[in-house]
């Protein structure tokens, strides 16, 4: 959600800007800005609109921006509308400040009534203009530059990253509070030891210049000039930090041969469902003790990692005989009488910046619980807030939508719950053969999941059943369509339609069915109850049924069958994405990393 960036280095550098920034567009955005100066020298120039990167740069010429250092934002409204006003960077009304913020501010009004009050006409209607205009005033006081952005943020509800400049100043800076921020990089290859600096949101923003990297924490602030010192916000003291290494490389954030990340990052599950189990085994006894020893399980998460951890209580339940609670991450905090110290809370994201999540966690946190996460990109602040991280192995997941993610958070669920009750093998075992089941459902029914996008593409509405543990698929089968293709679905439990929504049932509705060996009696009645109701039937299943009026076969793989039946949907829902004129990487109004609560 929204993207932020920062350089300091060489000359010219408005492409480099242009070109991180343009790796965080898959974060979801709708304006575009930067600003740029030359190092101490007296002028900022700044650049913003709204839309597409492409067609405001076309009309503002990002690249032809001048200066060594500079600032860049993607912009996902908040607070004031989308105008070319309100996105970022802002700037004090002296025109000496300018940054770029991601994040709500919570006194917002409040702060912005202080600065009226103190006579100063606002720009934007936004919240972030306070950060600026605050800075500014308080460097016109006679305080450091350091000082003032302590002063500002010390004043400041909500949460922030943010970067910026002050004209008359060297350097670039910074501060973090609940939203990602990391800091790159790189010595010049001239030998001179100078350095390269890149601040983002995100690390693929500059994967491609460097994967050395300081992760910031909450509370953490500083400037960067020739080398970077880094303070604690509360009492101000300087921080010690060892740069990181990232082992992921550039060539998992680019497309390829594919037309789009969605259709890249569906084929590369092949691989990815079985790295996400090359996991160190002292990981998962010492996470599998932890459950066992457990008084009271829950797993969390939002859209599709909550029905990863629905998917994986299922098997908990089958498996390792455990009860788990699932919850949305967002109602998490309705259950916190009943976190004690011997609670274990598995938190599941694949940004690991999850606001909704962060706020689960420190509500179990405040309880003494223990988190276990599940979550892909490394460093970031859920990984840093758990007891213990299992990392998903995925490689960084670019469109929007969950794919690949999704799959490993199953395969590591399934990991787990056997190795509660040391069948660790077996699982092993399952989502090998799930492994190669995804190249095998690929090919055999890509053009067969076009024709059918073809015959459903007009359709308002579809719904997906499954029991067991294809009932969980079903949710994320929906949440797949919804998303990238706009069409309205929804999953439910087989015998659930029945009790109320088989109404919406007409001739041609589109409906899936998933099924599993064990409850495909069941389900195949329900799939007849909707049938001859006039439902358009689409079977996904080992075995072929005359209720199906489509048939999609997938291996039978028992509890890793969740793994491989959502294969086929993920393919269909790009096939209608593509086919009702859709992005299926930039989804309309989601964002990837939802670092807002
Ligand atoms: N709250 C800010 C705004 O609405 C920042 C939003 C963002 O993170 O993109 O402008």
């Amino acid at each position: 959600m929204c993207g932020i960036v920062a350089y300091k280095g060489k000359e010219g550098c408005s492409d480099i800007l242009l070109s991180c920034i343009k790796n965080l567009e898959y974060r979801g955005y709708d304006s575009i800005g930067m600003a740029l100066a030359a190092d101490k020298s007296n002028s900022i120039e700044i650049r913003k609109d709204v839309g597409p990167i492409d067609l405001v740069d076309e009309k503002l010429n990002f690249t032809s921006m001048q200066g060594n250092k500079g600032i860049a934002h993607t912009r996902w409204a908040t607070t004031g509308s989308v105008t070319k006003e309100n996105s970022h960077p802002h700037f004090s009304s002296d025109q000496k400040v300018y940054v770029v913020h991601n994040g709500i501010i919570e006194n917002y009004q409040e702060l912005r009534k202080e600065l009226t009050d103190l006579g100063i006409t606002l720009n934007s209607e936004t919240d972030s203009e306070v950060i600026p205009q605050f800075i500014a005033i308080f460097v016109k006081e006679g305080s450091s530059l350091i000082d003032a952005i302590r002063k500002t943020i010390l004043k400041i509800k909500g949460s922030f990253a943010i970067v910026g400049m002050h004209e008359d100043e060297e350097g670039i800076f910074f501060a973090r509070k609940e939203s990602p921020l990391v800091i790159g990089m790189k010595e010049t290859s001239d030998g001179s030891g100078e350095k390269e600096f890149f601040a983002a949101s995100d690390v693929p923003a500059f994967l491609s210049y460097t994967n050395e990297v300081y992760y910031i924490e909450d509370n953490e602030y500083g400037i960067i000039k020739e080398d970077i010192v880094f303070r604690d916000i509360i009492d101000n003291k300087i921080i010690k930090k060892e740069i990181q290494h990232i082992n992921w490389d550039i060539d998992q954030a680019k497309k390829g041969e594919y037309a789009h990340f969605m259709l890249k990052e569906i084929h590369e599950q092949k691989n990815t469902i079985v790295k996400s189990i090359q996991q160190p085994s002292s990981l998962v006894e010492e996470v599998s003790d932890i459950l066992k020893n457990a008084f009271g399980i829950f797993f969390v998460g939002c859209g599709t990692s909550y029905h990863a951890a629905v998917s994986a209580s299922y098997v908990f339940t089958h498996v390792a005989k455990r009860h788990v609670n699932v919850t949305i991450a967002s109602e998490f905090r309705n259950y916190k009488d009943y976190l004690t110290d011997k609670t274990v809370v598995v938190a599941i994201s694949q940004s690991g910046e999850t606001a909704d999540l962060i706020d689960a966690i420190k509500t179990a946190k405040e309880k003494g619980s223990k988190v276990v996460s599940i979550v892909n990109v490394m460093g970031s602040t859920i990984t840093r807030m758990s007891d213990k991280n299992i990392m998903m192995n995925a490689g960084p997941e670019i469109c929007v939508l969950s794919t690949k993610s999704y799959t490993s958070q199953l395969a590591i669920l399934l990991l787990l719950a056997h190795a509660i009750v040391d069948k660790e093998e077996k699982a092993k075992e399952l989502i090998r053969k799930a492994g190669e089941e995804v190249t095998k459902i690929i090919d055999n029914n890509f053009l067969l999941l076009e024709k059918i996008a073809e015959k459903i593409k007009e359709e308002n509405s579809m719904f997906l059943i499954g029991r067991d543990l294809a009932y969980p698929s079903a949710l994320e089968g929906a949440l797949k369509i919804k998303e990238v293709s706009y069409i309205h679905a929804e999953g439910f439990p087989g015998g659930e339609l029945k009790h109320g929504t088989i109404a919406l049932i007409e001739k041609g509705t589109p409906c899936i069915v998933l099924t599993t060996e064990a409850t495909r009696d069941m389900i195949i009645s329900n799939a007849s109850e909707i049938k001859v109701r006039g439902g358009y039937m689409i079977g996904i299943n080992s075995k072929e049924n005359e209720v199906y009026d489509e048939f999609i076969k997938i291996g039978e793989l028992g509890h890793a069958n969740p793994i491989a039946m959502i294969i086929p949907i993920q393919i269909l829902a790009y096939h209608l994405a593509l086919k009702r004129g859709c992005n299926p990487d930039k989804p309309r109004n989601l964002a990837k990393s939802v670092t807002v609560k």
